[in-house]
């Protein structure tokens, strides 16, 4: 079954299966969980050691924030 993250399901109109902000306020700093979006390839929701949201893709070796991830549709998310 194919998951969906939070901007990608709302593009949709369906609900998602990955929450990005409820993911997010659960983690500690410095901590992330992997998911997978069949969108956007978001593979991580982590926070950063400053309590930073960062993405991780598998095609960047790096985290992104998430303006670098979702380039406008970022205003979308409420972090
Ligand atoms: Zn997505």
């Amino acid at each position: 079954m194919a998951d969906f993250c939070t901007i990608c399901a709302e593009d949709m109109g369906f609900k998602p299966d990955i929450k990005i902000e409820e993911e997010y306020n659960r983690l500690n700093n410095g901590k992330y969980i992997p998911c997978l979006c069949e969108g956007c390839t978001l593979d991580a929701i982590g926070k950063s050691e400053d309590g930073e949201l960062i993405l991780g893709r598998y095609e960047y070796n790096k985290w992104l924030s998430k303006k670098e991830h979702f380039k406008e549709k970022a205003e979308r998310l409420n972090i």
